[in-house]
């Protein structure tokens, strides 16, 4: 499986640690997509839309022979299968997945933006992923990802609610 990406995973509604979970184990089963890493979980104050219940965030690494806009197909449909509506801009859901990275490329359609194009202003996408990858940088960057957390009002607002804890991926599902 040639091609690694991150994705990031929110949810606040119902039993978000289920969600965040049932979603992680709907990836790996897909034929074409590995789960090789997962951040720890953080629990985040909502940001745009601010009247809703905390989140829970985390972000996961993935290896996969599926193309982006497969990917992204594969992510929506997970998102519905684990009851995603969509009502409010930036509001409460179940489940949330958006493709961060996607190997080295750049893409700018209508359906697919990649890097995400918010993610570098956003502490509850930019912690979990430095975790995973202390170094990463970003494909439009020259400075590394850590960089952009100097300049980032809402770090306060993200905690850390499950330790991931030992290398395995599913450790963190399983304790
Ligand atoms: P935000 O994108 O600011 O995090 P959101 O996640 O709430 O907001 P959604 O309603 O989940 O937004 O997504 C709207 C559309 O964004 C999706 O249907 C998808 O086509 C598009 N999209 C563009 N780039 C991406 C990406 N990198 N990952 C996921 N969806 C993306
Ligand atoms: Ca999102
Ligand atoms: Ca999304």
């Amino acid at each position: 499986m040639e091609n690694k990406a991150y994705i990031a995973l929110g949810s606040n509604m119902g039993d978000r640690f289920g969600y965040l979970t049932q979603a992680i184990i709907l990836l790996e089963s897909h034929e074409n997509i590995a789960v090789e890493n997962t951040s720890s979980i953080y629990e985040t104050d909502p940001v745009g839309f601010t009247d809703q219940d905390q989140f829970l965030n985390m972000a996961i690494q993935v290896r996969t022979s599926l193309g982006p806009v497969e990917l992204l197909d594969t992510c929506l449909e997970i998102e519905l299968k684990l009851g995603r509506k969509r009502e409010i801009k930036w509001g409460p859901r179940t489940l949330d997945l958006d493709i961060l990275l996607f190997s080295h490329e750049n893409i700018e359609t209508e359906k697919l933006t990649i890097p995400h194009p918010r993610m570098s202003e956003r502490a509850f996408v930019i912690l979990p992923l430095l975790e995973m990858d202390p170094n990463l940088t970003l494909p439009n960057m020259k400075e590394p990802l850590k960089n952009c957390l100097l300049s980032i009002p809402d770090r306060e607002g993200v905690r850390i609610w499950k330790q991931k804890n030992g290398e395995d991926v599913f450790a963190l599902i399983e304790s």
